[in-house]
């Protein structure tokens, strides 16, 4: 049994958009490329974490992200081999996954290093991490202005390695963005400094000035896409590994969309002047309408919101979705489609057609209802099917 709504997933556009992606960080001459983190956290943005790992791997990904340890030994136990970076703050009670499925932590607080040292020392083992600086997001990470004091404990925990060094942006997405700069500037100083109380270690005394033990990595998609300067060693894409530009930005990239959601007509209903369709009879005819039933709703992931403002196409026009968004069901208007019935094919997120109009993509469903396309492609549901072409 197959439901009709489902989501189709293309991981030819993934591992396309992936070497392209590549190929834009390649671009600059004079300098080594940026390696590439692909960041699968959140079920891969809702794409499905596991083909999409390793989909990735098979492109040649050289490190993987994830928010949590959780979603890592979910990629491990389907198979990934390359290394698993986890983002997020670790709780004491998570640590032995880090060691049994062989991922590497962040280490954002000082207490989490004290904690990781002691598991690792009791493992008789040595772990390697990423150390996220903290540069004006106030979230994650060491304070980038108390280094001197916060990091010398972690930097001599004789069970941890420094892999890595990284920090986050938050305002990447905003053109002209003064705090973008400042962040910046608070990273490069951060790094002077742990440049200073890294002490090469004897066998690495011969390492040529200027060259450092560990790796440097700060940009998301956006800021990947808005300054250079910052790309270091690494970069970490999200969104636009997916196909989808952060609005609202514009890039020259060459990228496909990962994802597309369809469904069928279930229905269709003639409504008479006066009358209204669905909870709250939020729309109402004025004149002889003609709706059509569409098995997907706020279950499956689709926004409350896009009543009234939302489009899916229908033989190849777009039609407004009328009415309130229902749990497992929208309505839309098909009066001006022609001949609509059910079985006819509908795109939620996807092309049905060559003509751009005959396109509706994830920003523009984001836009049409202020939210932002992250959201809306991890809150596809789990009811709906993946299919992986
Ligand atoms: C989610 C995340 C990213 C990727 O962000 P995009 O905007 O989707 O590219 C990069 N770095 C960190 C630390 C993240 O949490």
């Amino acid at each position: 049994m197959v439901r009709s709504t489902v989501a189709r997933i293309d991981l030819e556009a993934l591992k396309w958009n992936f070497a392209a992606i590549q190929q834009h960080v390649a671009s600059e001459p004079g300098r080594t490329p940026p390696r590439i983190i692909c960041v699968v956290k959140a079920n891969a943005y809702g794409h499905g974490s596991d083909r999409v790992a390793l989909a990735l791997e098979e492109a040649g990904a050289d490190l993987l992200a994830c928010a949590d340890i959780e979603e890592a030994i979910v990629l491990r136990r389907a198979g990934v081999r390359a290394p698993i970076l986890v983002f997020g703050a670790l709780s004491i009670s998570d640590l032995d996954g880090l060691f049994e499925y062989s991922l590497t932590p962040t280490v954002s607080t000082p207490s989490a290093a004290r904690a990781l040292q002691a598991a690792a020392s009791r493992r008789e083992t040595s772990l390697g991490y990423h150390l996220k600086i903290d540069t004006g997001m106030n979230r994650l990470g060491f304070r980038h202005d108390n280094l001197r004091r916060s990091l010398p404990e972690l930097l001599g925990s004789t069970n941890l390695r420094l892999e890595a060094v990284y920090t986050h942006f938050a305002t990447a997405d905003e053109p002209g963005s003064q705090v973008f700069l400042d962040q910046s500037a608070n990273f490069a100083k951060a790094l002077a400094v742990v440049d200073e109380l890294v002490k090469p270690a004897k066998s690495e005394r011969t390492r040529p000035t200027g060259e450092r033990s560990y790796l440097v990595h700060a940009c998301n998609s956006a800021a990947l896409l808005r300054d250079s300067r910052v790309w270091y060693d690494m970069v970490r894409p999200g969104l636009l590994l997916y196909g989808i530009v952060p609005p609202p930005l514009a890039s020259t990239i060459d990228l496909k969309p990962v994802m597309s959601l369809t469904s069928r007509v279930v229905a269709v209903k003639g409504m008479r002047p006066g009358e209204g369709v669905g909870y709250g009879w939020r729309y109402r005819a004025q004149e002889p309408r003609t709706i059509a039933v569409i098995p997907a709703g706020y279950a499956d992931g689709l926004d409350l919101r896009l009543s009234g403002k939302g489009h899916v196409l229908i033989r190849g026009r777009r039609v407004p979705i009328v009415g309130a968004v229902s749990m497992d069901m929208i309505t839309v208007d098909v009066t001006d489609a022609g001949e609509v019935a059910p079985g006819d094919e509908v795109v939620i997120i996807g092309r049905q057609g060559d003509e751009s109009w005959q396109q509706i993509d994830v920003r523009e469903m984001a836009g049409a209802i202020g939210t932002i396309p992250w959201e809306i492609v991890c809150r596809v549901g789990s009811r709906i099917e993946r299919y992986y072409d």
